[in-house]
């Protein structure tokens, strides 16, 4: 499947276009990609997986925005917004698999007529948004991180992955990047979520050592040598 329509989309508007229609609401032209399916599946599927941060049901709650949904991708610190939803399937605190399907496409909120607007901003370690100042309240520009995770480098990664393998193939991940780092060697378990003291923590069993860490806590991973 293709994301975030599954038949493809059609790019309406591009990031930064139509600065005239956007200065009224602070800002220096459009904030995010305008996508349309290529075909009748209007349901809109997710580009990057992650937890539920807002989902707003009410398009009058959701002013511009109309009926939304944020998801925050912890491991690369992206807060994805999927805006002017018919509906939302989903729940704040939801946890998201890249592909999983969002909503369906709509024309709540301020619209000229049914599409998905795609909004992208990058996070401190806290999940909170930076270069807000930097016109866009902080969005950016999603196509190329849109187009990293639908060609076919991603793709050779969730077949990787689907064949739950020995070796890492994730090279993203916050722990095994501290495992590499360290000379941790060869990854023996995915990472492991647990518990401890009502917090979320993660841990991964790598040849000289066990790495963990504190959910969304990525500058802070520990690890206990074998
Ligand atoms: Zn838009």
């Amino acid at each position: 499947m293709t994301i975030p329509f599954a038949v493809g989309s059609r790019l309406t508007q591009a990031f930064g276009a139509n600065p005239q229609n956007y200065a009224q609401f602070g800002l220096a032209g459009h904030e995010g990609l305008d996508l349309a399916p290529q075909g009748a599946d209007k349901k809109v599927y997710a580009v990057e997986s992650g937890i539920v941060r807002e989902d707003v049901d009410d398009p009058v709650q959701g002013k511009a925005y109309g009926i939304n949904v944020v998801i925050y991708a912890p491991t690369n610190r992206r807060l994805w917004t999927y805006a002017h939803l018919a509906e939302n399937y989903v729940k704040k605190g939801d946890k998201i698999l890249r592909g999983q399907a969002l909503g369906l496409m709509g024309d709540t909120g301020n619209t000229t007529g049914p599409h998905l607007h795609l909004g992208l901003q990058s996070t401190d370690a806290n999940g909170n948004p930076i270069n807000t100042g930097n016109g866009f309240k902080g969005f950016i520009n999603p196509a190329p991180i849109v187009t990293l995770l639908t060609g076919l480098e991603q793709a050779a990664l969730d077949r990787a992955n689907a064949a739950k393998p020995w070796m890492p193939v994730n090279n993203t991940a916050a722990l095994w990047r501290f495992a590499r780092q360290r000379g941790l060697q060869d990854q023996q378990t995915d990472e492991i979520p647990f518990t401890y003291g009502g917090e979320q923590y993660i841990a991964q069993v790598f040849n000289k050592g066990i790495v963990y860490v504190k959910a969304g806590d990525w500058e802070n991973i520990k690890f206990i040598p074998k």
